[in-house]
C-alpha cells in the first residue's frame, strides 16, 4: 500500500568547500579565501530539501563508525529525515571537497569511502519501505550495480522513480528506460549524449535523443539559464530566476528535492517545474549545500 513517503538511497557525504580565485595548478598549494564544512552528498542534500519542504522522508545509505557519521546522522535527523535506515559501516564517512571559484564554477573530489559499502542486499533489506514509498530518489554516487538494481526493484513496487544520472556514469540502457523521470545537469548531459552541452540551444538539440533513452520525463537543468523538460510530446523552458547568486552547491539537489515534493502533492509537471526552480533559486544566494536549501514557509514567502 503506497503512502506519501520519499526515499532518497545515496550518498552522504562531509563536504568542505573552498571559495577561491582560482584552482590551484599542478604541484602548487593555494591559499583559499575561505572555508566552510557542511553535511552534504548528492543523497542526503535531496532527502533534506524534501524533508525542510514538510515531505515524509527516508534516507537509505551509510556512514562510518566514525565522529563525521555521527555529524551527518546529527544534522539530518535536525533536518526532518528519517535516518532508520543509514546504517554504519566499518569505512570511512564519505567526505567532498569543493572549489568554489568566484564566477559559480564548482570542482569537487568525492572520496568512495563508507557511500560504496552499499549492496543489492541492502536494497532487499528494504524492500517493505519501497512499498510503502510513492517516489524514490538515485544518484549516482553509490555503485552503479546497486543502483540499477534499486531501479529495478522500484520500478516493479510500482514507485515513481526519479534518477539523478549524477555524477556522470554509464547506467545500463535496460536500467534507464525504467526511470520515470531523468533529471541532469550539462556537463552530465554532454556525457550521456555525446555532444556539448553548454547552453538552451545544445541541449533542444540533443535532449529529445537523450529522452527516447529513459522513461517519461527528461530534465536537463543548465545553471543560471534555467532549465528545459521534455515529456513524449513537447518541451518546456523553464527560465531561472534572477537572484545575486553566493554559492551554487546544491542548486541541483534543491530542484530535485523540490521537484518531487510536488509530484508527491499530484502537482502538474510545469507547475513543479517552476517551484523547484524557485526552491533552487533560494538555495544558490546562500552558502553552504544543506543549509542554504528552503523549508516550506520560506518558498511560500518567496511568491512573487
Ligand atoms: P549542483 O551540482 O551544484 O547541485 P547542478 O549542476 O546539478 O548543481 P544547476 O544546473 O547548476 O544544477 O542548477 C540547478 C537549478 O538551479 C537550475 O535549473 C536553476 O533553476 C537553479 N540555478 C542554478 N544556478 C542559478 C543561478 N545563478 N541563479 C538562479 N538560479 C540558479
Amino acid at each position: 500500500m503506497k503512502e506519501k513517503i520519499i526515499t532518497v538511497i545515496g550518498s552522504l557525504n562531509f563536504d568542505i568547500i573552498f571559495k577561491q580565485q582560482r584552482l590551484a595548478v599542478m604541484g602548487e598549494t593555494y591559499s583559499a579565501d575561505n572555508m566552510t564544512i557542511t553535511s552534504g552528498g548528492k543523497g542526503a542534500n535531496q532527502a533534506v530539501q524534501c524533508a525542510k519542504l514538510g515531505a515524509t522522508t527516508y534516507l537509505v545509505g551509510s556512514v562510518g563508525r566514525d565522529v563525521l557519521g555521527d555529524q551527518l546522522l546529527q544534522d539530518l535527523a535536525d533536518y526532518g529525515v528519517n535516518t532508520d535506515y543509514v546504517t554504519r559501516v566499518d569505512a570511512t564517512t564519505g567526505v567532498g571537497v569543493v572549489n568554489a571559484l568566484e564566477d559559480g564554477a564548482l570542482m569537487a573530489t568525492i572520496s568512495k569511502g563508507a557511500n560504496y559499502a552499499m549492496t543489492t542486499e541492502r536494497i532487499d533489506e528494504i524492500e517493505s519501505l519501497l512499498k510503502r514509498s510513492s517516489i524514490v530518489i538515485l544518484q549516482l554516487e553509490i555503485p552503479i550495480e546497486v543502483v540499477e538494481y534499486c531501479i529495478y526493484k522500484a520500478h516493479s513496487l510500482d514507485c515513481f522513480v526519479i534518477l539523478n544520472a549524477a555524477p556522470a556514469a554509464a547506467v545500463s540502457a535496460n536500467a534507464l528506460a525504467k526511470v520515470n523521470c531523468l533529471v541532469v545537469n550539462e556537463s552530465e548531459a554532454t556525457f550521456y549524449c555525446g555532444e556539448l552541452i553548454d547552453d538552451l540551444e545544445s541541449a533542444l538539440k540533443c535532449g529529445r535523443e537523450l529522452y527516447d533513452k529513459t522513461g517519461e520525463l527528461l530534465i536537463i537543468t543548465l545553471g543560471k539559464n534555467g532549465s528545459v523538460l521534455f515529456d513524449a510530446a513537447s518541451h518546456d523552458h523553464v527560465k531561472a530566476m534572477e537572484v545575486e547568486s553566493i554559492e551554487t552547491t546544491g542548486a541541483g539537489d534543491s530542484f530535485i528535492g523540490a521537484f518531487a515534493c510536488q509530484l508527491l502533492d499530484r502537482k502538474e509537471i510545469a507547475a513543479a517545474a517552476g517551484y523547484a526552480t524557485r526552491a533552487a533559486a533560494i538555495t544558490v544566494t546562500k552558502i553552504g549545500g544543506q543549509p542554504a536549501m528552503p523549508t516550506l514557509r520560506e518558498l511560500e514567502m518567496s511568491v512573487p
